[in-house]
């Protein structure tokens, strides 16, 4: 059986600025990393090939230098690397994303049969956490999210069975295979590279999939497909920091200046009445 690791190249954003006139991303010059929670969705494929034998594809759409990111993932023990890359998938929103996405994993389901598909919790660009439940309901796969431990999968009765973080509990549910896994980061710690699979990964192949080879209604893909527009993107303005009281020393004093400070600024409401 098969499972599809779904990642996406993202810039680094500790390190991104944003352009005051356009106020759009400075890409020139920015590193581009896996979304490091999609690292955690890659690992735990690889663990679902050590434990069960499953063969591991990874999938990603982006831009032409997206092979880098996938080439690492070649080297950490995935099978194939498949890169959806074309100039009418661009400016893709979430609903064209997981449209091109879904396409993909159909393809590859036809060849070998599916056992799951798994994604990172979110990006760390994008940050919808769209992606992932809506390859689900494209494909009409069961969609468990905020995943935290892969219990068990029974290949037999088709079943998986995992555990989901849920607010300050968990909770252990069971679906159907193909399932749409989403996990969190505190899943698994990625493994290294050893030097011969960073050697191997260097050469290997990672196939090209553009729309020539994928044939998809271009209506349905990139800025065509996409239903939301980014109108602006801004850094929201940062109030100065204010120091009260300097040299109060009663902190009833202190908390007193801090009181008319905040509902003379319109943060507390004062109601006199009770
Ligand atoms: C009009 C418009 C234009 C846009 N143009 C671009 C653009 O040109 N380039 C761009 O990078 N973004 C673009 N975006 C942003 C784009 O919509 C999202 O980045 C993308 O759809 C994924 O959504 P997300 O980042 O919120 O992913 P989330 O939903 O937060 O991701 C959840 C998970 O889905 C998987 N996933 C998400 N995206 C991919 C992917 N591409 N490949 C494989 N797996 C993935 C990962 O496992 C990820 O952890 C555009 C958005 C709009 C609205």
């Amino acid at each position: 059986m098969l499972v599809v690791a779904c990642i996406k190249q993202v810039p680094d954003t500790t390190q991104v600025e944003i352009d005051p006139v356009t106020g759009t991303l400075k890409r020139e010059g920015v590193p581009f990393i896996m979304n490091p929670f999609d690292v955690h969705a890659l690992e735990e494929s690889l663990r679902l090939k050590d434990r069960y034998g499953f063969r591991v594809a990874v999938v990603s759409m982006g831009p032409p230098n997206t092979e880098i990111t996938l080439r690492k993932s070649l080297a950490l023990g995935v099978d194939e690397a498949i890169l959806l890359s074309d100039r009418a998938f661009g400016g893709a929103d979430t609903l064209a994303t997981s449209f091109v996405l879904a396409e993909a994993i159909k393809q590859l389901h036809q060849k070998n049969e599916l056992a799951a598909v798994i994604c990172g919790r979110q990006t760390i660009d994008g940050d919808t956490a769209q992606v992932g439940p809506g390859i689900a309901t494209r494909l009409g796969f069961s969609q468990l999210t905020l995943v935290d431990r892969i219990e068990d999968v029974d290949v037999v009765s088709k079943k998986v069975r995992v555990r989901r973080k849920v607010g300050g509990w968990r909770e252990i549910v069971e679906a159907p295979l193909p399932a749409l896994i989403a996990v969190v980061r505190e899943i698994n710690r990625l493994r290294y590279p050893t030097v011969p699979r960073r050697l191997m990964a260097e050469k290997a192949p990672v196939s090209l999939w553009d729309n020539k080879e994928m044939k998809l209604d271009e209506s349905m893909v990139g800025l065509r497909g996409s239903a939301t527009q980014v109108r602006r993107i801004f850094s929201p303005e940062r109030v100065k920091g204010e120091i009260l009281g300097d040299g109060l020393n009663e902190p009833e004093d202190a908390a007193n200046l801090l009181l008319g400070n905040l509902i003379e600024k319109d943060v507390l409401y004062f109601n006199s009445n009770r």
